[in-house]
């Protein structure tokens, strides 16, 4: 089996879309973010598991949101881990509650998953071809704090996805 830590098999993605890479940076190594995360799994009294390691592992590393499915395929052909779909849901449910995990539909049956530890940004859904443009805009987010100063209310998060046509499909 793989070294969970050994990061020279990087996921390698055609990725179409140019500014993701740059974008997708993480404050922590996959190594502390990975400690962190199992200290707060036993914690909070619920188990830490192999599946849970492998599929932080597979997000992190990856340059696109990917699919329950094609996390599979990826357990499998770059870590010799068979996981099933069923495990695969259960666990990202699990990780969507303890706000690890973003959720993105992008229009077709299967949702698409992000770890939600990157810097903060914004996404541009393709209603065609399902492609996600990831973007951050400061005006957009500055706008927001004025907006919701203006009614006194308190942010803490917000998720914007806009739906739409990509150049290619237009
Ligand atoms: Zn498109
Ligand atoms: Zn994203």
């Amino acid at each position: 089996m793989e070294d969970l830590y050994s990061n020279n098999k990087h996921l390698s993605f055609s990725c179409n879309n140019k500014g993701i890479n740059l974008m997708r940076k993480y404050e922590v190594s996959f190594e502390s973010f990975l400690e962190n995360f199992k200290k707060s799994v036993s914690k909070l009294g619920y188990k830490n598991s192999i599946q849970k390691d492998y599929i932080l592992k597979i997000l992190y590393f990856s340059d696109e949101h990917l699919s329950a499915e094609q996390i599979v395929n990826i357990s499998k052909s770059l870590y010799k881990i068979d996981m099933g779909i069923a495990t695969v849901y259960r666990t990202i449910k699990f990780l969507e509650s303890m706000s690890i995990v973003n959720s993105l539909d992008v229009g077709d049956s299967a949702k698409r998953y992000e770890l939600d530890i990157s810097i903060h940004h914004d996404h541009m859904i393709c209603t065609n071809c399902h492609k996600i443009i990831e973007f951050v805009d400061d005006l957009i987010e500055e706008q927001q704090i004025n907006v919701v100063k203006k009614h006194k209310f308190m942010l803490k998060d917000h998720i914007m996805t806009i739906y739409g046509l990509c150049e290619d499909c237009q």
